[in-house]
């Protein structure tokens, strides 16, 4: 059934019931999502950002006013967990510093790649007396218990455990053990509140000084922000058991209608060189590193090329694809922006732009199809620069702008291309500028494949020391200068060419030579 605006609604694919299937909130005109955040005990990684940044997405696009709602959106904060305190420990400080310093870091990253600040960013330490409240909920209804260690969930109190996951209690039982230290009736059964060890922080409790398990801390921030039921959990692949399936048990029982979310989003994984991202396989490296070699925008639109729900393998290949990619359509925009007017109005341009922008909102309606949204602005992209009609051009660049803002990446289409001129009249601090450019736009592997190239163009001609792209082009054009100097105008115009011949044009003014190189 088509909105009050006569659209289809978006589709999602729900975890809940494995299907794809109309948005259609709660509250009319309101869409209320809860994402699960970081546990920022250690420094996050890009895979953290997967699904943060999908949801970014599409809160833009819901917003949209294709779409028109109001959202609000909650992503909390785990602030206290076993790591974050034995690091602390380790540390001589205090667990909140530890949680401090990564959140700091994290939090730059995300507005690094632009992803919206949440509507509400709740930390689990400052919402204890909820959490305290849902407990003694539980408690009183039968589904929790205490023991001498903390208070359990009962998990043979909820008979529809198992049920987002599709896991089978008898299954899980299989194999599972109730560790030494553990004091619980059944395996299954997981902490709500862990009493306090010796040296570690704590919160009076009806049942004993401790702090909150992980599980509870989402329900009943959820609880308290959203209200249950909402619209909209969402997280990661890996959250969905046991954590989901947790927060489920833990809700569900205390309501008089569930789901506690109508629709459960997970977005995939992310594999790094086809493995897991961790500091045990040697391979990790901390969002914020990886943000200083990668264009922020080329990621965000490597992960919108692969759609959310696919497992994703990140390789310096594939990044190097999307910032070439990137760098190409803000070329072919700009240059479209720049074409003159010969006043020629053809219709069936106009009706091509209307047909391109139906096709895109229909992909995203399509459970989020960023991959075929995005291969379709491409798409329209390379023909603006033919048409021939100004006010067709001038609609068809709006969209590919409304289109990249939803996308998140429109900064994109301001930003100088590749086509940049770079000054190189005063060698080095010019140079120095240059290669912070240079390392926007080409890999290291690509820099080092064109400087190899560049060596074997110039021969014996040029003494090339540099081991940046941008000083090794700086050297010859220096070389140049001093042949020319010499009045050795064949040596001059032999580095020229063989600087053309990679791509790299020269061009001399009185103020010295600049140079552009052109898409690869
Ligand atoms: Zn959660």
């Amino acid at each position: 059934m088509p909105n009050s605006n006569g659209k289809m609604p978006l589709r999602l694919y729900n975890t809940r019931t494995r299907s794809v299937e109309p948005l259609r909130p709660l509250e009319p005109g309101h869409v209320r999502i809860y994402v699960c955040g970081l546990t920022p005990s250690a420094e996050g990684h890009l895979g953290h950002a997967r699904s943060f940044l999908f949801f970014d997405v599409l809160r833009r696009y819901l917003t949209h006013p294709r779409n028109g709602y109001r959202v609000t959106f909650v992503k909390n904060v785990t602030d206290i967990d076993d790591r974050s305190i034995a690091t602390a420990q380790a540390e001589g400080t205090t667990y909140d510093a530890v949680i401090a310093r990564h959140y700091a870091s994290f939090q730059a990253s995300m507005r690094t790649l632009g992803v919206l600040d949440p509507d509400h960013e709740p930390y689990a330490t400052k919402f204890v007396p909820q959490i305290m409240e849902m407990i003694g909920e539980l408690m009183e209804r039968g589904f929790a218990y205490a023991s001498d260690d903390g208070v359990y969930y009962r998990v043979a109190a909820f008979a529809r455990y198992g049920a987002l996951s599709g896991k089978n209690v008898d299954e899980l039982l299989i194999g599972a053990r109730i560790a030494e230290n553990e004091h619980k009736d059944d395996p299954l059964d997981f902490a709500l509140w862990k009493f306090a060890k010796p040296g570690e922080p704590r919160w009076d409790s009806p049942w004993g000084a401790g702090r909150p398990g992980w599980h509870i801390e989402c329900s009943a921030m959820a609880r308290a922000l959203l209200g249950v039921p909402f619209d909209v959990h969402g997280g990661g692949y890996d959250l969905i058991f046991p954590h989901h399936e947790n927060e489920i048990a833990q809700s569900e029982p205390l309501m008089t209608a569930p789901p506690m979310a109508e629709m459960w989003v997970h977005g995939g994984l992310l594999n790094f060189d086809g493995r897991k991202m961790s500091k045990s396989l040697g391979n990790f490296e901390p969002l914020s590193a990886l943000l200083e070699r990668h264009d922020p925008l080329a990621i965000r639109l490597l992960f919108l090329q692969t759609g959310y729900r696919k497992p994703m393998n990140f390789t310096e290949d594939s990044i190097a694809g999307a910032t070439r990619s990137l760098a190409r359509l803000t070329e072919q925009y700009q240059r479209a922006k720049a074409v003159e007017d010969d006043g020629v109005p053809l219709s069936e341009e106009s009706e091509a732009v209307i047909a391109s922008r139906e096709r895109f909102f229909e992909m995203l309606d399509d459970d989020m199809n960023t991959a075929g949204a995005v291969g379709v602005v491409f798409d329209l992209v390379g023909e603006i620069g033919h048409y021939r009609d100004a006010s067709v051009r001038a609609a068809a660049l709006d969209f590919v702008r409304d289109a990249f803002g939803i996308f998140g990446i429109v900064e994109a289409l301001d930003r100088p291309s590749r086509m940049e001129r770079h000054t190189i009249s005063t060698p080095r601090t010019d140079v120095e500028t240059a290669i912070r450019v240079e390392d926007r736009y080409w890999s290291r592997e690509q820099q080092q494949q064109m400087i190899d190239a560049l060596r074997r163009a110039v021969g014996d001609a040029v003494h090339v020391n540099g081991d940046r792209l941008a000083i090794v082009i700086g050297e010859i054009i220096q070389a140049r200068a001093d042949a020319r100097k010499a009045k050795d105008f064949a040596l001059g115009d032999r580095l020229r060419d063989a600087l053309a011949a990679e791509g790299v044009a020269l061009h001399d003014s009185k103020d010295g030579t600049t140079w552009t190189a052109a898409a690869r």
